[in-house]
């Protein structure tokens, strides 16, 4: 028998110009968590609308969607999975999201300290170049510190994802120490670049809107502790 399906979605990547989308809907009200459900649908299927496309701080290459579902009816066959288990399939997912974002934060950070040390070399200021300024020479020394760390726990982290180890606390870890960090290493990159770092004459300004993403997308910081302080038992 068909699926009607009734309900909104703000914050969809790419959700103003996808074909399909799928779509986590309760299916079973009583049960919670376990009464969810995935389903695929295209667009088109009447009742399904992008209400609004969302402006944003950064991530400006990708359009932000809200989309609304009403009364929109789907057949069996629509369902993605199983019934009642989509909340599972979706933090299977997640697992490996989270992991992309902390890898991606991690290559951000090192594309971004690469720029700020050349400039750092190049640009002079009172007769020498910047980075012979102990403040600048040393907050290049915290971030390439930062960003190793980062690397290494990522990296770790990867390849306990590899040997199919489902290690949700340290992906958990490496997205909230990642994300957080290539946050702090964009916003000494700009700082590094003076005045041209706040201007869109340079990537800075873009890669410093685009980095507080991290942090909140797939998963806050907040809900990445919870993650972590919940698997000590907490
Ligand atoms: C650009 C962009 C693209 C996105 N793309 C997608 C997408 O494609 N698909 C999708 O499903 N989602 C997407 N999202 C949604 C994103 O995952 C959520 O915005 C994010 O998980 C936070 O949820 P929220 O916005 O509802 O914030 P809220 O849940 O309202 O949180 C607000 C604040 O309260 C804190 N908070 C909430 N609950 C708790 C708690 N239990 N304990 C402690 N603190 C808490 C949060 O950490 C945050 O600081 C996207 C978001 C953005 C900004």
């Amino acid at each position: 028998s068909d699926w009607v399906i009734n309900g909104s979605k703000t914050f969809i990547t790419n959700g103003a110009r996808c074909d399909w989308v799928v779509v986590a809907a309760k299916t079973d009200r009583e049960k919670g968590y376990a009464g969810i459900s995935q389903f695929i649908i295209e667009r088109g299927t009447p009742g399904f609308e992008t209400s609004r496309k969302i402006r944003k701080l950064g991530w400006k290459a990708s359009d932000t969607g809200e989309l609304s579902f009403t009364d929109v009816r789907v057949p069996a066959g629509a369902l993605l999975g199983e019934e009642n288990r989509g909340f599972f399939q979706i933090m299977a997912n997640f697992v490996w999201e989270r992991l992309i974002m902390a890898l991606g934060a991690v290559s951000n950070a090192q594309m971004l300290f690469e720029i700020a040390l050349q400039y750092a070399k190049e640009r002079q200021a009172f007769g020498q170049p910047i980075g012979k300024f102990q403040a600048i020479s040393h907050m290049l020394a915290d971030m390439a510190t930062e960003i190793e760390l980062g690397r290494a726990f990522t990296y770790h982290v990867l390849r306990l994802y590899v040997e199919g180890k489902e290690p949700v606390r340290e992906v958990a870890m490496a997205k909230l120490y990642a994300c957080d960090m290539a946050c702090r290493v964009a916003d000494r990159a700009l700082q590094i670049h003076g005045g041209y770092g706040y201007s869109e004459e340079f990537p800075l300004a873009r890669a410093y809107r685009d980095a507080r993403l991290g942090p909140i997308g797939g998963g806050t910081d907040q809900i990445m502790r919870e993650i972590i302080a919940r698997s000590y038992g907490l």
